[in-house]
């Protein structure tokens, strides 16, 4: 799909497993702009600061700490301080210990200037507050979910694709205490922006999906 004219600043937020990562990149792949996936970013801080032993109780040794944080994103791989991090951001211990860390407003504020760094080429971006915080002028802005047991179930279904052995019930536990951390905490809360698509995907397949934020995008030109 060709893009006229400015190119666009394209939000996805939503809870854990909704799917936005996957159908984010597609609908980049086709509108011909960079994705963003900040859960990248949070997830990767959270492996260095463990690796650390800086924890979440320390916000000056984060902040202090993140001022020599970097982050790449390229050729499909991610890199933290100049080490390829894809698969080690990808395990359940990260999924565990990631929301207590994105909680942390030292943390929240020490990444605003990475995440917004390509904002003026036109950008798809995924994670919990691009809409509210970190890009409130968006020019679309989705809130995509879905129940918690389908997006327990796709979670499932991508790591037995990875050859792991997952435990459907303990997924669905995770998921559930991510989504009440990230929409509880006080900061950057979890929540659709007020002028926000609400997009719950429950029934939809992965190409409907994309088709619906497309028309949505088209709207835009
Ligand atoms: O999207 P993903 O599951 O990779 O995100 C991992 C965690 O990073 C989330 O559970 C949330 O705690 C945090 N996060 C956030 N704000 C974002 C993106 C992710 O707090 N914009």
């Amino acid at each position: 799909m060709a893009l006229r004219g400015k190119k666009p600043v394209i939000v996805l937020d939503g809870p854990a497993g909704a799917g936005k990562s996957s159908v984010g990149k597609e609908v980049a792949k086709r509108l011909g702009l960079p994705f963003l996936d900040t859960g990248a970013i949070y997830r990767a801080i959270t492996l260095i600061m463990l690796r650390e032993n800086i924890t979440p109780m320390e916000p000056a040794r984060l902040k202090e700490r993140l001022a020599s944080f970097s982050i790449g994103f390229a050729g499909g791989k991610v890199t933290a301080c100049g080490e390829d991090v894809t698969a080690a951001i990808r395990t359940p211990e990260i999924d565990m210990e990631v929301s207590p860390y994105s909680a942390v407003c030292e943390v929240r504020s020490s990444i605003l200037g990475i995440q917004r760094q390509g904002m003026s080429e036109g950008l798809v971006a995924e994670g919990r507050d691009m809409g509210t915080v970190v890009f409130p002028d968006a020019d679309l802005k989705i809130f995509l979910t879905a129940s918690p047991e389908t997006r327990a179930r796709r979670r499932y279904e991508e790591r037995l694709g990875r050859g792991e052995t997952p435990d459907y019930e303990e997924i669905l536990e995770l998921v559930n205490r991510r989504d009440a951390i990230d929409s509880g905490r006080e900061i950057a809360p979890l929540v659709p922006a007020c002028d926000a698509i609400y997009f719950d995907t429950t029934g939809f397949s992965f190409e409907e999906v994309v088709r619906g934020i497309l028309e949505h995008t088209a709207r835009l030109n």
